[in-house]
């Protein structure tokens, strides 16, 4: 509030022309007397340093009035004060305003964070200043060059502007009237009242009239007034309500993205800035509640300000800073995998765990852009059964139906979700919000609870004391929903103990926006993919080692330092890749870093692993004729592989690799038949190897694709698959997050050609042809198709020139299948959606997500695309699109201007998709054989792994987290099937038992050792994780 004026305005609304009472309110002053700062001098650096090293540099002086700059620096501001000692008896408060973002450091520590746009300008030396005080005294003022929301040249999300000024405005000392504030909060509140409850609303007259008579009795110059209004207001706010009114569950909350239009170091500091400011409320205010998420942000806190990090574990210990969420960090609800999301919990609950003794028990994800249908099931075995979001209220065509539900996912697991029904999660304390929550409550017959989340959010800043005392009025007063501050435990036991009349969602909850994250910045969805892979392949690799003893010391540091890094990057503003370009290299930087390190965690564990094969080959160079092939996956794979020979050649070979282990690749396996490619007179070229046979023309489209067994056609006359497609993707106004419905509208088929088909490899274990497309103005596209001996899929290996501007490329591939469904694979599982856009509901699904594959299927036959890092994808009538690539321009204007490179496959089948192995399939395309040169040292293939069922994978292997001498397997039944699965092993198992996704064995949960291996059983989409303790 300013001083007065809004009062003012608000008053004359009501009351028609000002009054003389209302002069004499607003004449009161919030601030008393001022005294300028003694000196103030600034040191400023384009590095964000910490507070040792700054005040130990050269400091300049400097003015109030002067601007700050460019965008990023820090500033280091010394400022000395002078305490006039006539202000004996009175609150003081050092007042600092500045467009950048501020942290008050006072005898080396981090005291309070201070933002003009996060309301919060006061730092409070004292509230009643005594002689024995020390009137003199030193702050340091570090300012970051940057506001709560970046710095965007002329809009928010616009990029950042690179040579932003900042200006001080102010640098004092000021008496602070705290009779002056207490009485503009209740008129405020009183106002408010009598606006939002509306006329029909006897209250609404009442809290006006009160209003009036505190206006009439106040006289601004004497004081001695004052506690006469204020008992006026009182007598409104304490006539209490009757006991069934509904009540708000009140907790600060301060929503700090990980990254988003600042880069991740500034982040670090938000955080602190953020939390001290709540640590100075708590001091003040007992019955503060703060709810925080994100493992990650609390281990910046721990390492860079170790001092402010004891005092919130202090009031962590009382219960009232309140860690939630339980994931590392609140990431992106659908493009990570599924065993990346169990690591969100895994590394979050294992920290909350170890740092305040506690694990959480909620799920925390209040502004991520959707939410996998398997969540459910990953948060039950988290120890999670309570979930808080409310971005589905940003849907852009059918409002949630429901804000207290039962959410079940595809596994039948349930949670209860509480979406706060004010539609936000960074409200300010008002009455209108208040009411709101009530209002737009959709379950308000069913409970009588709801929260509302209050304090400034995104960019960090969290609640003030105005919204405290704003709330603290409306704890019961007649007219208002009762108000309380509560805990996220509170809130959903009361919603518990009500839930029996509760509805229940089933499936994903699909936000009806952003829908081009899905797409945006391909690079971080590569980076991703990739990254996970690495680790999965790394962890397998290591765990085998492990169990084959030796003194191989598994790398339990560096992978979690390394899964860390990952699971950062998919924060929801960066994996969707709605962030600055600072951002995007910060996350391309990690995953180089992941990719380097994870590589050498692979040869280290081959080494160890494989130690004999390979050193025979070390020993004698020449005898590097045969193979060692390591696979990573749980089932048998026989593939085309190829390996740079002697001479510097590819050389390929057909090759077989046991069930996760290896084999030595010695005497060449022919396949039982070889591929042929030929050129016919029109250009069009034929491939086939015995399973498919493809045709392309001369722009690389398939017009057939034949499933040689059968003779069934897969691509329909006279509409070509593989056919890429340009349109215009110019969203309303989320440029990297949204592509809109009208899109569908501008499509243009690509179909200038500057180099036709031609024959790349002439066959045998590997044919392929190649070609290359103008796609738009500036960018082009070539491609080689690719058949293997074998293979039951055709893959597309591509590569962009990508230069442009609000484009949207898609590949399609049209099919010969019917069917009012597709089906897309998600975390350890699939779900279906529909083909059709016959309700709003279905049409706003008009571009969705999914993982590595989706498949469109009818009775006895279909096709699925397979894919290596894409996400977007859409499946309208008979038509599979995979979205490629965008070009949005804000925040990031250089977003996916770039070469890029990335691989999908395209697999006609007979039967179920199930049956024909697409899920295999495409875990084969993500994750090849692993191919090291080796001796002539003789070697049987080993498997360390094997499932007798093709229904369930085996995921994940890893070291138990806290047994040096046990792994931890992780498998799911991927059909929607029940099954029973023998897992099969050929390590040294002592002991096996079940346990959850947080490796804690469950009760009774030993499995007996049997001849055949471990019985599992598995319901539709069940994820069962397995202790097993080796013979040491
Ligand atoms: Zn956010």
């Amino acid at each position: 509030m300013g001083e007065g004026a809004g009062v003012l305005s608000i008053l004359r609304r009501h009351r028609g022309p000002a009054h003389p009472g209302a002069h004499r309110v607003t004449q009161a002053k919030l601030f008393g007397e001022r005294c300028p700062a003694a000196s103030l001098s600034c040191f400023q650096t384009p590095q964000r340093v910490p507070y040792a090293e700054a005040v130990r540099q050269q400091f300049r002086t400097v003015q109030v009035g002067d601007t700050f700059g460019p965008t990023w620096e820090t500033c280091w501001f010394k400022v000395e004060l002078r305490v006039p000692p006539a202000w004996a008896g009175l609150e003081v408060h050092f007042i600092w305003e500045s467009d950048g973002e501020a942290m008050v450091w006072r005898d080396a520590q981090p005291v309070q964070g201070l933002t003009k746009e996060g309301e919060k300008t006061s730092y409070i030396l004292t509230s009643s200043l005594k002689e024995t005080e020390p009137h003199s005294l030193t702050l340091y003022v570090e300012l970051a060059c940057n506001g709560l929301f970046g710095a965007g040249k002329g809009s928010m999300i616009a990029p950042p502007d690179p040579d932003k000024r900042f200006t001080l405005s102010k640098a004092e000392l000021a008496v602070f009237n705290r009779d002056v504030y207490e009485l503009l909060v209740d008129l405020e509140i009183l106002l408010d009242m009598a606006q939002h409850l509306g006329e029909e609303n006897q209250r609404s007259f009442q809290a006006l009239y009160a209003a009036n008579q505190m206006v009439n009795v106040c006289d601004v110059t004497d004081p001695a007034t004052f506690p006469a209004a204020r008992r006026l207001a009182a007598g409104i706010f304490s006539q209490k309500n009757g006991a069934s009114q509904h009540t708000i569950h009140a907790m600060g909350h301060c929503h700090i993205d990980s990254a988003w239009l600042w880069p991740y170091e500034e982040t670090i500091r938000k955080c602190a800035r953020s939390w001290v400011t709540v640590v100075r409320l708590m001091e003040r205010n007992p019955e503060l509640t703060f709810v925080c998420s994100q493992a990650q942000q609390f281990e910046w806190v721990r390492c860079w300000y170790p001092g402010l990090y004891t005092q919130i574990q202090d009031y962590v210990t009382k219960g009232r800073f309140i860690p939630v969420g339980g994931t590392w960090v609140e990431m992106d609800g659908n493009l990570p995998s599924g065993e990346s999301m169990v690591r969100q919990f895994l590394q979050g609950q294992r920290f909350f765990q170890q740092q305040f003794g506690r694990i959480c028990s909620e799920f925390w994800l209040p502004d991520t852009f959707g939410y996998s249908a398997q969540l459910p099931q990953l948060m039950r075995g988290c120890g999670i059964r309570r979930f808080l979001t409310q971005k589905l209220c940003w849907n852009l065509v059918n409002p949630f139906p429901h804000h207290t539900f039962f959410w079940e996912g595809i596994d039948g697991s349930r949670v209860l979700a509480h979406f706060p029904p004010g539609d936000s999660y960074g409200m300010h304390g008002r009455v209108e919000e208040m009411l709101k929550t009530v209002k737009n409550n959709k379950d308000k017959g069913r409970v009588n609870h709801s929260a509302v989340l209050f304090g400034f959010g995104d960019g960090g800043g969290g609640p003030t004391q105005k919204m405290l005392d704003r709330m603290k009025r409306m704890s019961d007063t007649d007219g208002l929903p009762r108000v309380q501050f509560s805990t996220p435990d509170q809130l959903f036991s009361a919603l518990e103990k009500e839930s029996s009349q509760l509805c229940t969602w089933v499936g994903e909850l699909f936000l009806e926006l952003h829908n081009g994250t899905y797409t945006t910045q391909a690079q971080i969805k590569k980076g991703n993919r990739e990254c996970e892979r690495i680790l999965h392949d790394a962890e397998v690799l290591s765990a085998l080692a492990l169990a084959r003893g030796g003194n191989f010391q598994y790398p339990a540091v560096e992978l979690q330092r390394l899964w860390r890094l990952l699971l950062l990057n998919q924060f929801h503003d960066v994996l969707p890749g709605s962030c600055i370009q600072l951002v995007v290299e910060d996350a391309l930087r990690y995953y180089t870093e992941i990719c380097k390190a994870g590589v050498q965690l692979q040869g280290e564990a081959v080494e160890s692993l494989c130690g004999e094969l390979l050193r025979s080959n070390r020993s004698n160079l020449e005898s590097a004729e045969s193979t060692l092939v390591l696979n990573t996956l749980p089932w048998d794979r026989t593939e085309v592989i190829s390996r740079i020979g002697p001479t510097g050649a590819e050389i390929l070979a057909l090759v077989t690799a046991p069930s996760m282990g290896y084999a030595i690749a010695r005497e060449p396996v022919l396949p039982p038949q070889l591929v042929s490619v030929t050129k016919r007179e029109d250009g069009s070229v034929i491939m086939e190897n015995g399973v498919l046979a493809a045709c392309l023309d001369t722009m690389g489209r398939l017009t057939s694709l034949r499933l040689v067994h059968s003779d069934r056609e897969s691509v329909p006359d006279g509409c070509p698959a593989n056919q890429f497609a340009l349109f215009d993707d110019i969203p309303l106004y989320w440029d990297a997050w949204d592509v809109m419905d009208y899109h569908l509208e501008t499509r243009k088929p690509v179909t200038s050609l500057l180099k036709p088909l031609e024959i790349t490899q002439r066959g045998g274990l590997r044919g392929s042809a190649s070609f290359c497309l103008r796609i738009g103005e500036r960018s082009t596209l070539t491609q080689e198709i690719i058949l293997d001996a074998m293979s039951p899929y055709l893959r597309f290996l591509t590569q962009v020139e990508w230069k442009e501007a609000h484009k949207f490329l898609k590949v399609e591939f049209p099919v010969q299948v019917r069917s009012t469904n597709a089906t897309y694979e998600i975390q350890f599982g699939h779900l279906q959606r529909p083909t059709h856009w016959n309700t709003s509901w279905d049409w706003a699904r008009f571009e969705v997500w999914a993982q590595k594959w989706m498949d469109l299927s009818e009775h006895g036959f279909g096709v699925a695309l397979l894919n290596d890092s894409k996400y977007g994808a859409s499946a309208h009538r008979n038509v599979l699109s995979l979205s490629l690539l965008r070009a949005p321009k804000s925040p990031d204007a250089t977003a996916d201007i770039a070469q890029h490179q990335f691989t999908y496959a395209v697999m006609p089948h007979e039967g179920s998709f199930q049956d024909a192995g697409v899920i295999q399939c495409a875990y084969n395309l993500n994750f090849p054989l692993h191919v090291v040169p080796a001796g002539s040292a003789p070697c049987s293939a080993w498997s360390a792994f094997s499932v007798s069922s093709p229904a369930v994978v085996l995921e994940t292997v890893k070291q138990a987290e806290d047994r040096a001498e046990a792994v931890v397997v992780r498998l799911y039944e991927a059909h929607g099937s029940t099954a029973v699965a023998w897992l099969q092993t050929s390590l040294p198992v002592r002991e096996a038992m079940l346990c959850d996704l947080l490796e804690r064995p469950a009760e009774g949960s030993c499995l007996p050792l049997e001849q055949r291996g471990l019985r599992l059983s598995f319901s539709p989409f069940q994820v069962l994780s397995v202790l097993l303790v080796l013979r040491q």
